[in-house]
């Protein structure tokens, strides 16, 4: 039973998206200084590194990460490569039978640029025909290879829109470099924090 970690680590050499507070463990106290244990303060985005998106990331009433269905981010996933540079377009995925895949993750070039602590505005994002794609064709759980399922600075942000405005829940920053294409058992388990727009997340893959 091989797990297979697409969690990235969080440490000082963490890309971090524009205008996202970066990774930093504040030391509180430290046994070398004296105190009775070593006690760390973590600060951090929500968005940072590995990540599930709540619909209430763009929508004010929608759901917190706290209340994101475990049975939907856990299951049957598959993994598809694509390696187109620019917005996937709903062409890309058109070669695709996603009528079974409820959980789709996406590995694109992307996946490489993790290690790199310098944020790659150029990464590749879900264009909006795919979006509405992945939704037509019932996909509960999209998984993407970097900080943001849209590409940058999309006016309109059409991709969360459409994604998390059907419910699709949206698992950003996954790192896909080590994984074939193929049919595996995920498991995604953001932490429960209420009120929340997003949460970080542990994420693993299981060859079914
Ligand atoms: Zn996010």
């Amino acid at each position: 039973m091989k797990l297979i970690d697409v969690s990235v680590p969080l440490d000082a050499k963490l890309a971090s998206y524009p205008g996202n507070t970066p990774v930093e463990l504040e030391p509180i106290k430290r046994l070398a200084r004296g105190d009775s244990s070593n006690v760390s303060t973590l600060r951090m985005s929500v968005h940072g590194g590995t990540h599930v998106d709540a619909p209430r990331h763009f929508f004010d009433a929608g759901g917190d990460a706290a209340g994101l269905s475990l049975d939907l981010l856990c299951g049957r996933a598959r993994v598809i490569e694509l390696t187109s540079r620019g917005p996937i377009a709903a062409d890309d995925l058109a070669r695709f039978d996603l009528t079974e895949d409820v959980r789709l993750l996406i590995k694109t070039h992307n996946s490489r640029l993790w290690g790199d602590p310098s944020f790659h505005p150029d990464y590749v994002g879900v264009g909006e025909s795919a979006a509405k794609h992945l939704v037509d064709r019932g996909v509960k759980v999209v998984g993407v290879d970097y900080l943001s399922v849209e590409a940058f600075k999309t006016p309109g942000a059409p991709a969360h829109h459409i994604l998390l405005g059907a419910g699709t829940i949206v698992i950003e920053g996954l790192n896909l470099r080590d994984v074939e294409p193929g049919v595996y058992e995920m498991y995604c388990l953001p932490l429960r924090l209420v009120g929340s727009d997003g949460a970080p997340a542990r994420v693993v893959l299981r060859q079914s």
